[in-house]
């Protein structure tokens, strides 16, 4: 069995990395090393050593510290074709598998377009590493795909079980709370996801992972076709829309300004 064990960057950035729950095998693989600091910190202190690297997208708080990884350890680099990041030496796209021998573990790879060109997702292991495309309680910005198109990956990301982890790339969820309780207000399982939020982050915890069965219920981004989304969207937009991705690109817009 494997443990993911997030290793924070930057301000609120998790870099997830996979090893060995039994602590007998002495290898890892990290997704989304932003920064090669705190990867080589925990690899020395815990006497690991690194086989695989994983890359969602190409932003530098995903993969700036790429190249000084695989300066220490050569190892092999898997993320999206189509997407800028010089280190890769496995792009991969829909269907791939990636596979880690090492650690006995395999992963099929989702094309999850919208907030960047070729954005990807990992699955496998009845966990999901969605970067910055699913969030716990929400979902990234859309910079270089549509709304239509974020939507469709959300869509495809929301059809996996009720039981897969989803472990994304920022520590977000609080101030994803507070949004998701402005357009959904008296949805209980909400407030009672907040209250859990809120006494992890006191204690010093990562509110991730999350569910794709607990996203299903409070994400508004994943509700886009509820009657109390629809509505919200339509009061922030002052007008008459009912078409998903139209509800979609309002409240994403509303968060931007939220
Ligand atoms: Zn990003």
């Amino acid at each position: 069995m494997l443990e993911i064990v997030p290793l924070p960057a930057f301000q609120d950035n998790y870099i997830w990395t996979l090893r060995d729950a039994d602590r007998k095998n002495p290898h890892a693989a990290v997704v989304d090393p932003g920064e090669a600091r705190p990867v080589k910190e925990y690899l020395a202190r815990e006497g690991l050593t690194l086989v695989a690297i994983l890359a969602t997208h190409h932003h530098p708080d995903h993969v700036g510290g790429i190249s000084e990884l695989v300066a220490m350890t050569k190892v092999p680099v898997f993320g999206p074709k189509g997407e800028p990041i010089p280190e890769l030496t496995h792009p991969v796209g829909q269907d791939d598998k990636v596979e880690i021998p090492s650690l006995g573990a395999s992963f099929s790879v989702l094309d999850i377009p919208g907030h960047t060109r070729a954005h990807v997702a990992y699955y496998g292991l009845e966990s999901l590493f969605s970067g910055d495309t699913l969030f716990a309680c929400g979902c990234g910005r859309v910079f270089e795909g549509t709304a239509a198109q974020m939507l469709d990956s959300l869509t495809k990301l929301a059809t996996l079980p009720d039981e897969t982890k989803v472990y994304c790339g920022h520590e977000y969820t609080l101030a994803n709370i507070k949004f998701a309780r402005a357009v959904d207000p008296d949805n209980p399982l909400l407030a009672a996801r907040e209250e859990r939020a809120r006494a992890l982050r006191a204690a010093g915890r990562p509110t991730l992972p999350s569910t794709l069965g607990e996203e299903r219920a409070t994400n508004p981004f994943l509700r886009c076709a509820e009657p109390v989304v629809v509505e919200s969207a339509n009061k922030y937009l002052g007008s008459r829309i009912g078409d998903p991705v139209s509800v979609f690109a309002a409240i994403r817009e509303w968060k931007n300004r939220f």
